[in-house]
């Protein structure tokens, strides 16, 4: 395992081995706290291992355990290949009660606010997430809507842990009203001061306003796509992801989106999808199919976008975790009347 997760596990290990003592010496504790007592046996345990650098390896087979479960149980001495089928069975229960608190955090599916409507697809490559996608209303009659699309490094476990970290950091910081550039400055932060060492997440957000309106920052993501009547134009960032640097300053873009256009976001899972020959999807293709939708529904656009990333990695496996967020602004004037 990379070296920058262990000193952060090994510090976490030591300050839980001071709190089992100080609950095993407490009074208050009353019979022998057996089940202390053999957690304590264990946390010294995975102490020692790390000392003499056998931590993080399976007891059975001497690979490597997978990084994300060490994360969330640093005690764990077997890979998951070397688990008894009880302990399989546990695990993938617990997996799918992540995967139901996971879609639980997404917003609704059929999104409209005054004249924009807004549709987007959540597919993880494996049971959890590590994209992160969130639409949130303003708390203001007259406020904007703040739309998030991220991708936390990584997949699995841990990076769906982070995602749901970001889900409520975003919420709570949205709620306070500052402006996105300022919205990115302190989620960094916050986001540099909680996570492990070398983890990071790009993220793009803004806010939709009246008259096709548009605020839009984006923390080292990929380019966002406006499908305009004139074709597609990139909306590219011009700083670096989350999690990297605690002092870096974001700054929001501002544009406008005319009747009909689109604002197509996406994740590397889609960029990036491969075919059986190893060629990459590429950004210039979701572009070329994207601006053959101008004008269209936004689930219309993320659907032919799909079927598009579909078609092109046919017959391999999905690698990672593909998430689209369309949003558009409606033709009819009529549905904005109460601007
Ligand atoms: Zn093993």
């Amino acid at each position: 395992m990379p070296e920058v997760t262990e000193p952060y596990l090994r510090e976490q290990l030591e300050k839980r081995r001071e709190e089992l003592k100080h609950a095993i010496a407490s009074p208050a504790a009353g019979m022998p706290p057996a089940p202390l007592l053999q957690l304590l046996k264990e946390v010294n345990a995975a102490l020692d291992r790390m000392n003499s650098g056998t931590f993080g390896i399976c007891e059975t087979c001497h690979d490597p355990i997978e990084k994300d479960r060490l994360i969330s149980d640093p005690l764990v001495r077997l890979c998951i290949d070397h688990l008894s089928s009880e302990e399989q069975r546990a695990l993938e229960g617990d997996l799918e009660l992540a995967s139901r608190i996971q879609r639980g955090l997404l917003p609704q599916p059929d999104f409209a606010f005054r004249d924009w409507q807004i549709q987007y697809h959540y597919g993880p490559a494996g049971l959890v997430s590590g994209d992160y996608c969130d639409l949130i209303s303003p708390v203001k009659t007259n406020g904007k809507l703040t739309f998030l699309l991220g991708d936390v490094a990584g997949k699995g476990v841990a990076a769906s842990l982070l995602m749901t970290h970001l889900h409520a950091m975003f919420r709570s910081l949205s709620s306070s009203g500052v402006e996105i550039d300022q919205l990115l400055d302190l989620g960094n932060r916050i986001f540099c001061e909680s996570t492990i060492a070398g983890q990071y997440a790009t993220l793009i957000c803004g806010r939709l306003g009246v008259n096709g309106e548009l605020h839009i920052a984006s923390a080292g993501h990929l380019p966002a796509l406006h499908i305009g009547r004139h074709g597609v134009e990139q909306i590219t960032s011009t700083s670096v992801p989350l999690g990297m640097f605690s002092s870096t300053r974001y700054t929001a873009q501002h544009t406008r989106l005319e009747r009909g256009d689109t604002l197509l976001l996406y994740t590397d899972g889609i960029s990036e999808a491969r075919n059986t020959l190893g060629a990459e999807y590429g950004v210039d293709r979701i572009s070329i199919v994207a601006g053959e939708q101008h004008g269209a529904h936004p689930r219309e656009l993320v659907d032919a976008c799909l079927s598009d990333v579909r078609k092109f990695s046919a017959g391999t496996r999905q690698a990672d975790d593909q998430t689209l967020m369309a949003i558009h602004r409606t033709d009819s004037a009529a549905i904005s009347l109460g601007e």
